[in-house]
């Protein structure tokens, strides 16, 4: 390198002294000679071999010597004489150096600008950090200007002439080459695949009817038979002289695609777990909601066997196990059918109702179950509550599922601490029912994990209850949220919208 260097400074002083020489030779022939000033055009040789260096300021240099040279030579040879042919002869040779001079500094000074443009953009090309590359695609030019159809077996016989002129690190990194020296002068024909060659077609097409640039995306195979996806964009600079240079960047999408792939395959995924958990849910809320009037219809068949087998049978205490037998099948009935239209995704039957039947007629079915567990159950609802519209058996139905979690929750507490509490209150357009219990509370868990699907902490539990429920309120428009409450238990809070703010809220 620095070799190099010494021998081009060396050339240089050479040349530059070569020049002098000359045009001492050219002053002397000038002088001596009898050719009167006709020699002093030959100046023009020595600014011709400073302008060798490219060094403007040289040029100039030497072309103000050459001129003041000339200047003296006739000063010398035809001082005095007056305006003759010499002096025109003169006037001649300084408009040759003169002009000679400036072409050639102008010449230095476009060669340069070239150069810093040209490094300033090979610069750029080896900084982006995107893989970029020129190819030379001449002959795939000159093949469709002859009027051949751009199809694959052209990009085929093109692409054997056709060579990478530059490309960057990140270009050779993208096809797996170790650096760029290795991509640069080879052709890319090996890395294509059949189906690259057909968006290679279209691209010579595109190119061809001047809609530049061209976005396409590629598959290509790398040195390690590794498939890439990548976004090329194809430009033709505007000194690309018949596609000899034309300007490729790449976007490997590789990841990107897979991961698409990836998602488009869970999603799959989650759609069928998803059927598979909605049919689970369905069968397993069935199960649920059925449960607790079969357990009651059992409870009074037996107690009205009880009544029959006495001495002297209660015809009226058999009669109210009865009745209760058929109330509780009618709710069982409903339940099932209810869940049907769930499952068919029916709209609920929504009517007006007042909150005390409702709340009345859900105790009345659980009053056995309270009584019998020593629960005290407080209801507490204010004067003028108005009507919130609903399904009567669903809200029947979380009613009761939250009436019996809370008795649950305080099965182990001494019988003075089982106490349930429905509280009713008017806000803003809905109205809120509370039902508290001072039982075991969740125990510095997440009240919101409750909801989720088959979370129990009961041995025989299934974990739908509450899910269900939320389901269900939400359907009506409201909220069901459970919070811990100052007595150490659960209160659990659902929300409805008045009768006349159902469809506002809809809306
Ligand atoms: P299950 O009653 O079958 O367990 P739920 O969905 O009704 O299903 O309830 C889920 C869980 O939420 C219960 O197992 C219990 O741990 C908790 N939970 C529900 N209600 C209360 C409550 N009032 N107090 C404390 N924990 C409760």
């Amino acid at each position: 390198m620095r070799g190099d260097r010494e021998a081009r400074r060396w050339i240089a002083a050479m040349q530059i002294g070569g020049a002098g020489v000359l045009a001492l030779g050219i002053f002397a022939l000038d002088v001596l000679s009898p050719l009167q000033g006709a020699v002093a055009v030959l100046y023009t040789t020595v600014v011709l071999i400073v302008a060798r260096e490219q060094v403007r300021n040289w040029v100039l240099a030497a072309g103000c010597l050459c001129s003041l040279l000339a200047i003296c030579s006739y000063w010398i040879s035809h001082g005095g004489e007056g305006f003759e042919a010499a002096t025109v002869r003169l006037a001649v040779s300084l408009v040759a150096i003169a002009t000679t001079s400036l072409l050639c500094a102008r010449q230095i000074t476009t060669s340069a600008e070239r150069k810093s443009s040209d490094e300033r953009y090979r610069a750029i090309f080896n900084a982006a950090g995107f893989p970029i590359w020129e190819s030379d695609w001449s002959l795939a030019h000159e093949m469709i200007s002859r009027g051949e159809a751009p199809n694959i077996d052209l990009v085929r016989r093109a692409g054997e002439a056709a060579f990478i002129r530059n490309a960057n690190e990140e270009a050779a990194r993208l096809f797996g080459y170790a650096n760029r020296a290795d991509l640069v002068g080879g052709s890319i024909l090996r890395h294509h695949t059949p189906g690259g060659q057909a968006t290679q077609a279209r691209i010579f097409d595109q190119l061809m009817d001047g809609k530049y640039p061209v976005e396409e995306e590629v598959q290509f195979v790398t040195l390690s038979g590794e498939t890439r996806d990548v976004v090329l964009r194809v430009t033709l600079p505007p000194d690309h002289d018949g596609w000899k240079r034309v300007l490729i960047t790449a976007l490997d999408v590789t990841q990107r695609n897979r991961a698409q792939l990836r998602l488009a395959e869970s999603q799959a995924e989650l759609t069928h777990m998803s059927r598979v958990t909605t049919l689970g849910q369905l069968a397993a809320s069935i199960a649920h909601e059925v449960n607790q009037p079969l357990s009651a219809i059992i409870t009074y068949a037996r107690s009205g066997k009880r009544w029959l087998a006495r001495e002297a049978p209660d015809a009226r205490e058999v009669e109210d196990c009865l009745n209760q037998i058929a109330s509780n099948g009618t709710r069982a009935a409903d339940v099932i059918s209810r869940i049907r239209d769930l499952a068919r995704k029916a709209d609920p039957e929504r009517a007006a109702m007042q909150l005390r039947p409702l709340i009345d007629e859900t105790v009345a079915l659980l009053q056995r179950d309270l009584a019998t567990n020593e629960v005290a159950l407080h209801i507490r609802l204010p004067e003028g509550l108005p009507d919130v519209s609903g399904d009567r058996v669903q809200l029947q139905q979380v009613l009761m599922n939250l009436l019996l979690n809370a008795q649950q929750a305080m099965s182990e507490n001494a019988p003075d601490r089982r106490e349930i509490c429905i509280d009713a209150a008017q806000v803003d357009g809905h109205v809120t029912v509370d039902v508290s219990d001072c039982g075991i509370g969740f125990g510095g868990q997440d009240p919101e994990a409750l909801f989720r699907p088959f979370f129990t902490t009961k041995q025989d539990g299934m974990g739908m209850g509450l899910s269900i429920c939320r389901s269900i309120i939400e359907q009506h428009g409201g909220t069901l949220t459970a919070a811990s409450n100052e007595r150490g238990g659960a209160t659990l809070r659902f929300r409805l919208p008045v009768v006349g703010n159902v469809r506002r809220e809809a809306a």
